[in-house]
């Protein structure tokens, strides 16, 4: 029996949970059996009873549960080759050859090293005396495949990430509770949301509960935007808005890259506006939590197609990532998603928002 193994990696997302499930099962129901590595690569280097064999029952009442059940680690020691070695070793040793990984770019780009630098691992494993030839033998090729879990939704070629619609309900859910309490007090608040180097949760947040403000990386205000935040909220104000909400990517900078903060903004609207004006920092709030509906669908039917894609794997196929795209589920090149992903942080680095802003569209 074919063994595939799956593993959560990087930063927890709701609806992990739901593809490690569809995994499991669907791994099962096509006649592999299914294990489990905990606490992302660390389960991996390390091994013995860090990979464990799941069965159909070890994985029920996952679906709505947030965060990762198997666990999550940033994990220094798979960045290193001496890592990868030990982590293709415990592979072996449990005689399991495919991975589908659950997690950000970080994640999937090593997940494409170690697919990458496989057969040399084992061949080094053989000749420093650690494995046998024969036992390598049958697992000369190693099937990796992504899934994108990440809160932030910030990976390119997928409308979304796992996680991400959840965390949006959150955001959602805290900026309305704030509104009740702003508008009783006709104050203002200025409402920092996650997302370094992508501005989608802030920039649907603002839309969905009607900010009047929002600063996310990858178009900054430009120079003079103070008089222009200011000019507008006293214009929603004079209209008889009785609170303010400004919404601001943990990312947000101005063009040259110098960060703006909550507090600066507060501190705009206190001293110019005299509006009452709080801080609220969302935080953790954002990644814990049920998964919502859409991503426990999302899981569900990437996990399927993730273990569809292990078994149609041929030697020639290039390491898949399973994408949404137009709501259809799909797969497409991983390292080309990381390129792209890798380009947006790039473009914004090198301060050329427009190009920043021409590659999200192309997503
Ligand atoms: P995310 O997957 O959410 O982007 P990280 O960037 O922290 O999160 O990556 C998670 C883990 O993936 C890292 O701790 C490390 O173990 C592994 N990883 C990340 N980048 C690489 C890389 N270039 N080479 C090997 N492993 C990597």
């Amino acid at each position: 029996k074919r063994r595939i193994g799956v593993m959560t990696s990087g930063g927890d997302a709701p609806g992990m949970n739901g593809a490690v499930r569809a995994v499991v099962r669907t791994s099962i129901h096509m006649g592999c059996e299914a294990y489990a590595i905990y606490e992302g690569y660390d389960g991996l280097v390390q091994g013995g009873d860090m990979i464990k064999q799941m069965l159909w029952d070890d994985v029920r009442g996952f679906l709505s549960r947030g965060g990762t059940l198997i666990g999550t680690a940033r994990c220094m020691a798979f960045m290193e080759r001496p890592g990868r070695l030990k982590a293709a070793k415990n592979m072996i040793l449990n005689g399991i050859d495919a991975l589908v990984i659950c997690g950000g770019d970080g994640s999937l780009t090593g997940a494409d090293l170690f697919r990458d630098e496989w057969p040399g691992l084992l061949e080094e494993l053989v000749s420093n005396g650690e494995l046998k030839a024969d036992d390598t033998q049958p697992y000369q090729h190693l099937n990796i495949v992504g899934l994108v879990g990440s809160i932030d939704n910030d990976m390119s070629g997928t409308d979304a990430t796992i996680g991400c619609y959840s965390s949006l309900e959150r955001i959602c859910h805290a900026v309305d509770d704030v509104f009740d309490t702003a508008a009783s007090h006709q104050r203002g608040f200025v409402i920092e949301v996650m997302g370094r180097h992508c501005g989608w949760l802030a920039l649907m947040a603002s839309i969905a509960t009607g900010a009047d403000f929002v600063f996310i990386p990858e178009k900054p205000p430009r120079a003079g935007w103070e008089d222009q935040m200011c000019g507008i909220v006293r214009t929603h104000r004079q209209r008889g808005k009785r609170r303010t909400i400004i919404i601001i990517a943990e990312g947000a900078h101005d063009v040259n890259l110098t960060k703006i903060t909550p507090n600066q903004v507060k501190d705009l609207l206190t001293q110019r506006l005299r509006l009452d004006t709080r801080v609220t920092i969302l935080g953790h709030t954002q990644r814990g939590g049920q998964a919502c509906f859409y991503d426990r669908w999302l899981s569900t039917l990437q996990g399927v197609e993730a273990v569809n894609a292990v078994l149609e794997a041929t030697p020639e196929t290039v390491t898949p990532v399973i994408t949404i795209r137009e709501n259809k589920i799909e797969r497409s090149d991983l390292m080309e998603a990381v390129r792209l992903t890798k380009s947006v942080s790039k473009a914004i680095e090198q301060k050329d928002f427009d190009k920043a802003m021409e590659l999200r569209d192309a997503e």
